[in-house]
Parts: structure tokens; sequence; C-alpha cells
């Protein structure tokens, strides 16, 4: 493995970083910003908008998409640092994440040239934003189950069914769609992919709310929706091929974080915390719970590594995606225990106190680690991937 940078990859390191030091505004900055990653209010998504249009006029957003599609056509490790530095800045979650993240990658693969001419560039400004409409009541896990339809009309479709848990569609103004158009083969094999516009008439959206109270996601219902048929995205009935592209962009993206910064606020917050005449951090236990989280970190980064070194060899996907996501969604569930137990009740009061001055960000933490162990593929299905395509181990 080869950890150091070329002089290129420092250039563009510094460049990014004076340039987000130069532009972003304070007041868009975030303690947790992947805890915030579907604004709290339209206004917060307006200006998280703005930021996104200024970071597009900049050169700054879809960098790793092909220049021809409006990206920088910037390597992986370009990317890794882009990454990096985004995250250090503590800069929002960009409101176009799911368009420019799995829609527009998944348009790239499976748009016609049409629709890459029409869909790509608002993808990247943030004129458009983008919801996935994958899940429902009985689909998750097994995705391949849905039972939302899509008849065919000649020039048109009609849409019928229900999406669940479908993240910013109150804000967003496309959803891509599964639905299913033939009934009658083996499931896998019956689906479409679809580009609806959320304004079109039939549809509803209904938000969900989080344990934190956040806004998140929505149900989405589809009642008698007429679709075009220049809105099929891929051929009919392979959907189910095109979504395996979204969901291949979706494991990659979220196995990218590293909880590291939030085990070093857990420290500082240890040091500052009264506890029998002394501090929390002056206990022995408390210190070695959080230097096993920072060692844990530590280990997930080198595993990052190790998938990266992988890809740039051309080698195939190895085991450290599926391995990365159950490790990494879980060590943030342990991270948001141990603040748990060592906040006690300032955890539990969503109010910022003179001992603990950034309370809510754990409230919210404790609260929020949960989802990451169900979103884009819960543990347990991973770690059947781990078992039988690993491992070898028989199927369950
Ligand atoms: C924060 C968040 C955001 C999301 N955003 C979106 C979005 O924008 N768009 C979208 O389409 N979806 C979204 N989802 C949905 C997500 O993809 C599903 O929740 C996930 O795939 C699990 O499906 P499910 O909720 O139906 O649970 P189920 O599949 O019903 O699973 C229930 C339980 O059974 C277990 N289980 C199921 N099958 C097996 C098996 N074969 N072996 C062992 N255990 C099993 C699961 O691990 C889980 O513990 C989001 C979810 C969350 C939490």
């Amino acid at each position: 493995m080869d950890f150091e940078y070329s002089p290129a990859q420092h250039a563009f390191r510094r460049e990014f970083r004076a340039w987000l030091h130069a532009n972003l505004p304070s007041e868009l900055c975030l303690d947790d910003p992947a805890d915030d990653r579907v604004a709290s209010d339209r206004e917060t998504f307006e200006r998280r908008r703005g930021w996104q249009r200024t970071m597009h006029e900049a050169g700054w957003v879809g960098i790793s998409w092909p220049t021809e599609y409006g990206g920088r056509g910037a390597t992986l490790i370009e990317r890794v640092i882009w990454d990096e530095e985004y995250a250090a800045a503590r800069a929002p979650v960009l409101p176009g994440n799911m368009g420019l993240s799995l829609v527009g990658p998944t348009l790239i693969h499976w748009g016609t040239d049409e629709q890459k001419r029409r869909y790509l560039p608002p993808i990247l400004s943030g004129e458009e934003v983008w919801a996935q409409g994958f899940s429902e009541p009985g689909a998750g896990s097994d995705l391949a189950s849905l039972q939302t339809r899509a008849v065919d009309h000649g020039d048109h479709f009609t849409i019928n069914g229900q999406k669940v848990w479908t993240s910013g569609a109150h804000f967003a103004h496309w959803i891509l769609v599964l639905a299913r158009t033939n009934p009658d083969v083996p499931k896998h094999t019956g689906i479409s992919a679809f580009l609806v516009p959320l304004s079109t008439r039939g549809i509803t959206v209904r938000p969900l709310v989080l344990l934190t109270g956040h806004r998140h996601f929505n149900e989405v219902f589809f009642e008698d929706v007429v679709v075009p048929k220049a809105n099929l995205l891929g051929p009919i009935d392979q959907g189910w091929t095109v979504s395996t592209t979204t969901l291949m962009y979706e494991r990659h993206s979220t196995g990218a974080r590293n909880p590291i910064g939030q085990v070093k606020s857990l420290i500082a917050v240890a040091r500052r915390l009264p506890s029998n005449g002394h501090t929390a951090w002056d206990d022995p236990l408390v210190r070695q719970r959080l230097s096993q989280l920072a060692i844990d970190c530590e280990a997930m980064r080198l595993t990052r590594l190790r998938s990266l070194t992988r890809q740039l060899r051309g080698e195939p996907p190895g085991p450290e995606g599926s391995i990365l996501k159950v490790f990494g969604s879980e060590l943030g569930t342990r991270i948001a225990e141990a603040a748990g137990e060592l906040l006690g009740m300032h955890a539990l009061v969503n109010q910022g106190s003179e001992m603990v001055p950034d309370a809510p960000r754990w409230f919210n933490r404790v609260l929020a680690a949960r989802q990451y162990t169900i979103s884009a593929g819960t543990s347990e299905i991973q770690r059947n991937i781990i078992g039988e395509r690993v491992l070898g181990l028989p199927k369950g």
C-alpha cells in the first residue's frame, strides 16, 4: 500500500482547501454533516442549494464525472481528497447529493444521449434535486418483491403504488422510481426504472419524522401517475440491472465516512466533564473505551485504503465494501452508546449547558446513529453477503 500522495495530489488538496476556506460561509458549517443530510427546513435547503451553485460555478461539483458530462474526470485519489477536505471543513452534504452520487452516475451509464443532455446539467448545478424511490412497505432488503405497477399505454405508462423511506422527497423535484412492468415473469426480470417529476398529478409526498424530530424521509404515493415513454431509463423490464448500478454507487458512497472526528470531540467533552471530583477523562475505564473507539477508526481507515489500493490496481472489488459498511455503521452506534453513557442526562436534554455546550449534537447523534445499520442495506444483509460471497459459507 502506498501511503504517499504525489506533488500533484498535494497541490489539488491545497487548492480545494484554500477555495473552501475562502468561500464556505461559516453559518453553513455543521458539527455532524452526516447526521443532517437532508435540510431541516426549506430555507436551509435553499441556502444549501445556493452553496451548491457556488461550488458548481467554481468547478467543484461532481468532480469524478467525465468531463463530457460537466465533471472534471477526477481520479479516484482526487475524489478521496475532495471527500476528506469537504468533511474536514464541516461543509453540509450537498442538497443534490442523491443526484450527484446515485442518479447521475446511473444516468451516465444507462441514459440515452437525450436523457443525459436533459438531466445531467441541472443535477450538477443543484437546479434539480433528485430522490430515490426504491423501497416499499413490503420491499426493502428484498427489493425485487416491489409491488408498484407501471402499465404500458402505448405512448405513456401509468404508475400506481407506494414508496417509503424516500429521503428528501419533500424538497426534491424528481424521483427515480422502480416499478413492476411485467408481473408474469420471475420477480427480478419484470421491473423497469422511470424518471418522474414529483410535481406530476397523482403523486402525494407525506413526510415521516425521525426519532430526532427531524423530517428526513417520506412516504410517496402514486395514483394513476402518467409518465411519458421517454422517461423510461434503460431497457423495459431491465430495471433490476439499472438499480444494481445505483445501489453499487450507494454502497460505495456510504462506506466512505470515518467517525474519528466524533471520537475526538467526545474526548474533548470527557476532559471537561466533572466526575467524582475529577474529570471523566481521569477515569481509566473511560480512557480505555474512547481509545478503543479511536483504534477502531484507524482500522477502518486502513481497510478503506486497502479497498482503494485494490481499485487503483484494477482488481475486482473485494470484501472491503461490505466490511466497511457493517463495521463503519456499527462503530457509529458504539460511539453513540459511549456518548450516551458518558454524558448521561446531558445527552437526553436537547439544549446546550455550561458543562456540555454541544449537548444537542450528542442528543442527535445518540438517536441518529441507528439509521446507518439499516440504510443502504442492513447489517444482517451485509453479513449474509460476507458469509456467502466472501467466506463461501452455504446459503441459510
Ligand atoms: C435513514 C434512511 C434513509 C433511507 N433512504 C431511502 C431512500 O432515499 N430511498 C429508498 O428507496 N429507500 C431508503 N431507505 C430504505 C432502506 O433501503 C431500507 O430500510 C433497507 O433496505 C431495509 O429494508 P426494510 O426497512 O424494508 O427492512 P426489512 O427488509 O423488512 O428488514 C427488517 C429486518 O429483517 C432483517 N432481514 C431481512 N431480510 C433478511 C435476510 N434475508 N437475512 C437476515 N435478516 C434479514 C433486516 O436486516 C432487518 O433487521 C432508507 C432507510 C433509512 C433508515
